[in-house]
Order: C-alpha cells, then structure tokens, then sequence
C-alpha cells in the first residue's frame, strides 16, 4: 500500500461518510459499553444477524452486566444460548467473564494483552471490542474485511496464507483513522456486509471504487481466491429417546468430545440423548451402544442385541461445520428409565428447559410427533 497522506485522508473521509449515512440500524450500535459490543462481536461470529438479534436482546435482559453473566450458572448461559449454535462461544464468554470480574474489577480490559489473554477473544475480536468500546487504535481484520482488503488492492492467492494475512492486517492497520478507529472498522465490516459481498459487489454504488484496484483492472469477480474447501464427511448417528410411561426421557451429557462414540461433539456437548455414530444396522448397533454404555438391555432378545422394540422415527438432516450427518432417531418404551449417574431425566414435552442442542431438538420434536395426540 503506497497511497499518499493525502489519498489515505480522503479514503478515510469518503468511508466514513458513507457509513454515518448508510449504516444499517443495529441494537449494538447505539452503544459503547464493552460488555454490549463484545457480546454482539461474539455472536455474529459465523451467524447472521437477523439470527443474532433475538439472541443478543434476550441474553442482554438477563445479563445486563458482566457481573451477572459471571455469577450466572453455565447451565443457564447455555440456555440462553441454545439454537444460536457454535457452543464453545457460549462456554468461553461465561469463563472470560469470570476471569474479568476476578482480575479486571468487572470492566473488559482495555489493553489488548490483557484481552487476548481471556477465554475466546482473538485478535480480531479484540481489536473490535477495544476499537469501538474504547476508541483503541486497533485494525479488526476478518473474513469479511480481508475480502474488500484484497479487492482494494488486488492481492492474489490464499488470503489465510500466515504471510499474506500479515500484510493484510498492515494494510487495515494503516486504512483505521486515528481520530475514529471503531467507525472506521464498523465501515469496512459494513462495506463487506452490505457492498463488496462475496458474490456480485456493487461496485457501481462503492464509495471507495475509486481506489479499488480490482475495479480498475476487472478483477472484481476473480478476487479474492477462492479457498480449497474441506471435502464434507457424511455420517450416520442413531440416537435413543427412552421413554417411560410417565413421558420422561432419559438425557445424559459426555463429559468430552470424543466420548459417547464420538457423539458428544455432535450435539455441541449439551444435554443429549444416548447416541452412537453407526455404520450399518443402525437398531443393532445402537442397541449394543445403549448395552455398553449405559448397560441397559432392552433391545435385546436371545442375548443378542437386534433392537427389538425400537421404533424408527422420521430422520433428520443436520449440519455441523464439515459434516453432514443424516439423524436416526428411534423411540424405546422402558417400564423404568436406566438409572445413570449424573444424567437427567426431564418430561420429553419440557425439554425447553434444559441446555440442548438443535440436533435434540430435531430429535425430541420427531418423537413427540410420533406420541398418540400430538
Ligand atoms: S469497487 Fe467493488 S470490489 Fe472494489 S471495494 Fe468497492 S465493491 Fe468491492
């Protein structure tokens, strides 16, 4: 980037402009409390912000403060959470809020040493947080600013590249005015919202085209580079809803990720139902799942685990990062539900009121379709 101090001023001075006029009205925008602006930069983190917003108004009603999201049980923030996806957001902002109370007297630290250093916070989020909050002279680089970055200056290859990322933050480190840092970031996020989008940018109504290299040299379409994606792993997870002639069901959370068969991951290790990734005979293999498990033996007849008594349920299509995973959902009538330390065993119509992911969701709402009444 060799613009002259005078280019730079009159690039910083259209952007800004355009975005005092065209910004979209956004619930966090009519804020400069940490707490606020770090809440909304943590939920729009890969989730849209139509999605966010009921989102970010109700978790604020409950949490007005850092204080209270802290004292708050995890089992509620994850409530509160549920649906909006991506979990481990949820369970980071709780932990940093602990350690802010504890060794920030409860105010998001203003240095970006000592935001970096909490649960979840990286640089990007960072330097929106203490940019917009605190007027910190800190270039917030993105997904979305990394595309105009590269439009405006037609750079080519793999933006993720260490080395090319580097020189990106440089170019939107030397692009944030001093005078208005967390607008100027607000603008270029915007810009690549709402006018250099991935596909089709509205050049024509830019208010930087003019310095936009790709502009000039028709490479609008071409750039960025597209990335390699990661080839997406198709998959099959049978679960169980056991039910007692009460309607409860029996829930249970894997304390890791790679437990539980591999499903805890699935379902955001939230509160579950017993499941297990399979591969052919869904019914067999779950039941012999449910057997080693949870040692419960229903399902089985002749000592051999067939899945006798399990009533298919509808499937399910559900997506997780690079993974498509079809949803086997299967109805087990128990006169007693197994007894499993640590597990809970709420009303299948009340599972609203527990932490859940939304592929339980999908499954809890496949049986209780399946309920005589319903
Ligand atoms: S002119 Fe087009 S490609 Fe360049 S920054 Fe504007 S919208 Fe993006």
């Amino acid at each position: 980037m060799n613009w002259s101090r005078t280019g730079l001023r009159r690039f910083q001075g259209q952007l800004l402009g355009w975005f005092r006029r065209c910004q979209r009205d956004l619930p966090w925008r009519h804020t400069r409390d940490p707490h606020r602006i770090w809440l909304s930069e943590i939920m729009l983190q890969q989730t849209r912000v139509t999605a966010v917003m009921p989102y970010y108004r109700r978790f604020l009603a409950r949490f007005p403060s850092v204080r209270a999201l802290a004292r708050a049980p995890t089992e509620e923030v994850l409530k509160l959470w549920a649906g909006l996806g991506y979990y481990s957001r949820a369970r980071n902002l709780h932990r940093a809020a602990k350690e802010i109370v504890a060794r920030h007297s409860g105010r998001f630290p203003r240095e970006l040493e000592a935001a970096l250093s909490l649960p979840g916070i990286g640089r990007y989020t960072a330097a929106a947080v203490l940019s917009i909050a605190y007027g910190e002279p800190h270039a917030a680089l993105d997904g979305n600013v990394a595309r105009v970055l590269a439009r405006l200056f037609a750079v080519r290859g793999d933006l993720r590249a260490p080395r090319r990322w580097a020189q990106l933050q440089s170019a939107a480190q030397k692009l944030v005015a001093p005078y208005a840092p967390g607008d100027c970031n607000q603008a270029m996020m915007e810009l690549g919202a709402s006018v250099c989008t991935p596909r089709s940018p509205r050049c024509v109504e830019c208010p930087v085209s003019r310095w936009c290299r790709a502009y000039q040299l028709g490479l609008v379409e071409a750039l960025p580079a597209a990335r390699r994606k990661r080839p997406k792993v198709k998959l099959t997870l049978a679960a169980a809803v056991l039910l007692d002639s009460r309607q409860r069901t029996l829930l249970i959370r894997p304390s890791k990720p790679d437990s539980d068969r591999g499903s805890g991951a699935l379902f955001s290790r939230m509160w579950q139902f017993p499941a297990a990734i399979v591969k052919r005979h869904a019914q067999k293999e779950l039941a012999r799942h449910l057997q080693a498990s949870l040692g419960f033996r229903g399902g089985f007849e002749g000592g051999e685990a067939d899945g006798k008594g399990f009533v298919s349920l509808p499937p399910a299509r559900h997506a997780v990062t690079f993974r498509e995973i079809s949803l086997a959902p299967f109805l087990v009538r128990v006169d007693r539900l197994p007894e499993v330390v640590g597990a809970k065993t709420p009303f299948l119509a009340e599972l609203d009121r527990v932490p859940i992911s939304s592929a339980t969701r999908k499954i809890a709402a496949a049986a209780l379709r399946s309920l005589p009444g319903s």
